[in-house]
C-alpha cells in the first residue's frame, strides 16, 4: 500500500487556500484543510471541499477536441494549438486585433496570467484583456 499526503494549493479559486491531499496507491481522496496556511487556516469553502473530484470524473477531457459541421472531433494536442493560431492570426489580419479577446483565469498561476496578457497585447496586438473575477 502506497500512502502520502500533498501539501498543495487549492485550484478553484486565486484566495489560494491551503490543503492537504491523501493519496492511496495513486488515487486522490478528500481534501484536508491545512491548519497553518495563513490565509485559510484550516478552512475551506464548498469548493475547495470537492477540489478532488474532477481528477478522476468520466466527464473530464482528456484530449483536445475541435469542432466539426457534425459535432467534436478528437485530435492532437499539436493539431490543436496550429488550428488555434491558424485561426487566431486569420481573424487579426481580416478584422484587425480588436475583433480578438483574450479571457484568462483564476485557476492558472500568476505567471500563466502575466503569459496571457502579453501574448495578446505583445502578440496579437489588443488589450483587449479579461479576467473570469470580473465575470
Ligand atoms: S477553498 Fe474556496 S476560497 Fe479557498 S481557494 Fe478554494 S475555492 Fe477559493
Amino acid at each position: 500500500m502506497d500512502y502520502r499526503t500533498v501539501l498543495t494549493t487549492c485550484p478553484y479559486c486565486g484566495s489560494g487556500c491551503g490543503m492537504y491531499l491523501p493519496v492511496l496507491n495513486g488515487k486522490l481522496g478528500e481534501p484536508i484543510p491545512a491548519k497553518t496556511h495563513p490565509l485559510s487556516q484550516g478552512r475551506l469553502c464548498i469548493k475547495g471541499w470537492s477540489a478532488h473530484e474532477h481528477v478522476a470524473s468520466h466527464d473530464r477531457l482528456t484530449k483536445p477536441l475541435v469542432k466539426t459541421g457534425s459535432g467534436f472531433k478528437e485530435t492532437t494536442w499539436d493539431e490543436a494549438l496550429d488550428l488555434v493560431v491558424t485561426r487566431l492570426l486569420e481573424l487579426r489580419d481580416r478584422h484587425g486585433p480588436d475583433s480578438l479577446a483574450f479571457l484568462v483565469s483564476a485557476k492558472c498561476t500568476n505567471e500563466e496570467n502575466y503569459l496571457q496578457q502579453k501574448l495578446a497585447r505583445a502578440v496579437f496586438g489588443t488589450n483587449n484583456v479579461d479576467h473570469c473575477a470580473r465575470l
